[in-house]
């Protein structure tokens, strides 16, 4: 490729809302252009890192045996009204009638349309286990699509969906799919973790994530320094919290009583007051829980230490979200802000404990009655409370593998794996013949990796602060020739000539042969674009050498004899 022929629109301007690196870089670079919220066009240069990830993932997952399939983009509503998940994805999914008024949607992910055409075509336990993937755009309606290619409406992805027979069949393909995700990401030269996750609105048992990691990542992700365990934490779990009880350092009443508290709303002030650490309250989170057709007040009891993990909260009660609830809402409600806890709620109201609590004893917590706080309390009292683990995993608490102290870091969720189980094929009524000849529902698993995402993601990883670093096998082009005044015959015929060269040594090459572009200019936009190498062909030609830039270190330059090009770079490369 050359330059004079590349349609490259590079800009000096970043769009005001580009606040990470990636999204500045690759619309600076001219890689992609923006045309709708979170919509993009991919450019010659993006297209082209685009398809080297594409082919990747393909490779890989041919390797392991998954078939190529297309599904189509747009699903009929019928699909999702099956699995029940029409109303259960919120306004995420994006649905439209077309000229007849049946009604369809752009596909947010294709669980309904795999089982679909497995349905009655695979009859038998004789013709499983079947993975089948695409590599297809998605939407889905985004309530902020934000930081370019990360976070878009529409998006590419890769997404796979496998039928089994057993159990452990399906264990098997996921621990595949585990491996063989860790091949891609580790031939796209990126650095990742392998963490527990969430499962969300897909559902399902056990699920990974995989995740790139980079301090600009959206996901806080829970690591151990001294084991393997790493969780999304929305997903991560600790030791349980050793905290000593009030008998040990208080001379409180022998049973639970009722304590005058005027004013003292908060854990910091009720902690002072009754001279105990704050982890021997129970804090009382009131949240307005939203499901598909209603909403109602729920309050989350934790540790009053802790701090409550939204996502956790939101499955121990199925609800789609948790939002912000007024005071007015809460004493409409019957609640006393301020003071409230699990003992004596108003009839109806509902609540979730935390797992840690359970049973616990001698803690203090609201009355629900204005100005009053209970003490030593006695949790296993309660008799029908939920308890489910709600809390957001702290840096320093304790590993529940190894004993080691937890810390955060930040990543990019690049990939997802999940062990579906019989959710979609039961709702589906899709089923095959077991050994035995009976009918039984197909045992599934899912795995996404966000293609699009991806490329941003290489960018958040490598990147300095004049533009882009793409990894060995997702640049556009190994080696950028730079012909430093094209205007002079000799300058660039002599890279004309290591142009042709080096694509015949096999190694993917564009030639910076503008006219009309001076030397700056064009190193300037090797570095914002961000190619491995450069050769830079220019002064010192007179003598038979040229420059070979490393874009790492740019600072550096290894002059070469014009006859080593080739054999140098290969061995760089
Ligand atoms: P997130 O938590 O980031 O919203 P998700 O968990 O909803 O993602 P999955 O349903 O697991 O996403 O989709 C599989 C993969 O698709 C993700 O791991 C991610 O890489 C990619 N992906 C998901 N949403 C988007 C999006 N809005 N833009 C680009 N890529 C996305
Ligand atoms: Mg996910």
């Amino acid at each position: 490729m050359k330059f004079s022929r590349l349609f490259m629109p590079t800009t000096k301007e970043a769009p005001k809302d580009a606040s990470l690196a990636s999204h500045q870089y690759l619309i600076r670079g001219g890689f992609i252009n923006q045309t709708g919220a979170g919509i993009y066009d991919f450019l010659p240069l993006g297209k082209i890192v685009l398809e080297k990830i594409k082919a990747i993932v393909k490779e890989e997952m041919d390797n392991a045996g998954c078939n190529e399939v297309q599904m189509g983009f747009v699903t009929p509503l019928s699909f999702w009204d099956e699995s029940g998940r029409s109303t259960q994805m919120g306004s995420e999914l994006l649905k439209f009638k077309d000229r007849k008024g049946t009604e369809y949607v752009l596909s947010p992910t294709n669980e309904e349309a795999a089982v679909n055409i497995v349905k009655n075509r695979i009859t038998s336990y004789k013709d499983l286990p079947l993975n089948i993937y695409h590599i297809n755009l998605k939407f889905r309606d985004e309530a902020r699509p934000r930081f370019g290619l990360m976070r878009g409406r529409e998006f590419l992805m890769k997404d796979a969906y496998s039928f089994h027979s057993s159990q452990e069949d399906l264990v098997r393909e996921f621990n595949l799919m585990e491996e063989t995700y860790k091949k891609i990401y580790n031939r796209l030269g990126l650095e990742f973790r392998i963490v527990d996750a969430d499962s969300g609105a897909i559902g399902g048992s056990g699920s990974k994530e995989f995740m790139v990691l980079a301090d600009s990542g959206e996901d806080t992700i829970v690591v151990c320094p001294d084991c393997e365990y790493g969780a999304n934490i929305e997903a991560a779990t600790r030791a349980k919290k050793d905290v000593p009880t009030w008998y040990e350092n208080s001379d409180a009443p022998e049973s639970m009583s009722k304590v005058l508290t005027q004013n003292l709303k908060t854990i910091e002030d009720l902690a002072n007051f009754l001279n105990i650490p704050k982890a021997q309250n129970i804090k009382a989170v009131m949240k307005r829980a939203v499901y598909e057709k209603s909403s109602e007040a729920v309050i989350f009891f934790v540790r009053g230490d802790d701090e409550l993990e939204e996502t956790k909260a939101c499955n121990s009660i199925g609800a789609l979200e948790l939002a912000d609830i007024s005071e007015d809402e809460l004493k409409d409600a019957g609640l006393t802000p301020g003071y409230c806890g699990p003992f004596n709620l108003p009839e109806g109201i509902k609540f979730v404990i935390d797992s840690e609590l359970e049973n616990e004893k001698g803690l203090a917590c609201g009355a629900n009655e204005e100005d009053y706080h209970l003490v030593n309390t006695d949790l296993s009292l309660l008799k029908d409370a939920k308890y489910a683990d709600l809390i957001a995993v702290q840096e320093g608490d304790i590993c529940s593998c190894c004993g080691g102290k937890l810390e955060y870091t930040k990543g990019i969720e690049a990939g997802h794996i999940f062990q579906l189980g019989n959710k979609y094929s039961e709702e589906m009524d899709a089923k095959f013949l077991d050994q035995n000849g009976k009918a039984q529902s197909f045992i599934m698993g899912c795995y996404g990796i966000g293609i699009s995402r991806l490329v941003a993601a290489v960018i958040e990883q490598n990147h300095d602060d004049k533009g882009c670093i793409w990894t060995k096998t997702t640049t556009p082009f190994m080696v950028d020739v730079i012909v430093s005044s094209a205007k002079k015959e000799d300058e660039l015929n002599a890279g004309l000539k290591i142009y042709e060269d080096l694509k015949n040594a096999g190694i993917s090459t564009i030639i910076d042969d503008r006219k009309k572009e001076r030397f700056g200019f064009k190193m300037g936009d090797f570095e914002l674009i961000g190619f491995p190498y450069a050769v830079v062909v220019g002064k010192k030609l007179q003598d038979g050498l040229v420059e070979i830039v490393d874009r790492k270190n740019t600072a550096e330059k290894i002059e070469v004899s014009i006859d080593d090009v080739v054999s140098t770079l290969q061995k760089l490369i």
